[in-house]
């Protein structure tokens, strides 16, 4: 049997090409892309490509965009056995974020990579984060199931559940980590799987579903040793605002002056749910370790565990898209929804 994969190129790096004139990094047509990797024509499988008109820098990723990409992979569902996404690595970890919400009962693998060299450069990153992604989007058992059924990212040789990643270096060629979830795959000689950490489904061929509809009133707010009144005042009294991000200390620890739990409880009580991300790379919230931390769940902030800024935000924006009541965002937040947290 020959895999279908359908191969989606957005913009990023990747598929960049250096202007003459200015030096600067531009998206370049699709086409050159399969002709800078004629290798593609090696593997046995079917590979249809399909190029966003335009492409774009991933900074200039939207809604709008999500909702084309989702709706396109969910179009194509049935003729592909597998989605590879060309995406630039800014966003990238949003977007698979985004996507792992939308594309609900998903059994067939979506994989974002990109690349930190274009793709037409000697030493670039590119060819090997492309070939491996279409190895693993084609990859099945024997019953003909696909060995990582997520939205994933890889990136550098390792496998990553998209939702669970993070964009952590602007030079290096590991540009991701996945710092409270195991790697899904590893591609060393041979691509090694660890699908004790790959979420299946219970059921095969159930039918993906899609969920397009998002709300944007989502605020982060990342504290810091000095931060106002005026500054906090600011984003919470933010025109139509139904969630906020807050970046705490550590395992969840924030000021405990009066002022800023005034100000949290009060948001709360107007039914702003409020959730609870560290700031540190690794680990959890832990509402109940320290008295700093209490003060919060007392303000009525729900943890958001070992959660991720990036999923944090896109879950919000889904749950908020597809609940007008707030009580009923809260309680979904609470719990998983696509392995994006672990509440140990
Ligand atoms: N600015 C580029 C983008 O995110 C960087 C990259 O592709 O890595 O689209």
């Amino acid at each position: 049997m020959s895999q279908s994969i359908l191969l989606i190129y957005t913009g990023g790096t990747i598929g960049m090409k250096q202007d003459p004139e200015t030096l600067l990094l531009k998206p370049f047509n699709f086409g050159l892309i399969t002709e800078e990797v004629p290798e593609l024509k090696k593997f046995g499988y079917h590979i249809d490509s399909y190029s966003f008109n335009p492409v774009i820098d991933s900074s200039d990723v939207t809604i709008t965009f999500w909702q084309e990409l989702a709706t396109l992979i969910y179009d194509n569902y049935d003729k592909y056995d597998g989605f590879v996404v060309l995406h630039g690595t800014d966003t990238m970890a949003y977007s698979a974020s985004a996507l792992s919400f939308m594309l609900d009962r998903l059994d067939k693998p979506v994989i974002f990579t990109g690349s930190q060299l274009p793709i037409g450069m000697l030493r670039t990153d590119g060819k090997e984060n492309l070939i491996s992604s279409i190895e693993l989007a084609a990859a099945m058992d024997s019953d003909g199931h696909a060995l990582v059924p997520e939205v994933c990212i890889y990136f550098d040789s390792y496998l990553y559940r998209g939702n669970r990643t993070t964009k952590y270096n602007a030079e290096n060629f590991k540009a991701f980590r996945s710092a409270n979830y195991p790697v899904l795959a590893e591609a060393g000689i041979h691509i090694r799987y660890y699908r004790e950490y790959v979420h299946y489904p219970e059921t095969w061929g159930e039918g993906i579903r899609l969920h397009t509809e998002m709300d944007t009133n989502v605020a982060i707010l990342k504290i810091f040793p000095g931060i106002t009144p005026a500054y906090v005042e600011a984003v919470l009294s933010t025109k139509g605002l139904r969630a906020v991000v807050l970046e705490s200390f550590g395992s969840g620890n924030a000021p405990s002056m009066e002022w800023f739990g005034r100000m949290l409880s009060e948001s709360v009580a107007k039914g702003v749910v409020i959730v609870n991300v560290t700031q540190c790379h690794a680990g959890s919230v832990d509402m109940s370790a320290y008295a700093n931390g209490a003060f919060l769940s007392e303000c009525g902030l729900i943890s958001g565990y070992d959660m991720t800024t990036e999923a944090a935000v896109t879950k919000l924006f889904h749950l908020l898209g597809r609940f007008s009541d707030n009580e009923e965002v809260k309680l979904r937040m609470k719990r998983p929804l696509k392995g994006e947290f672990s509440n140990k």
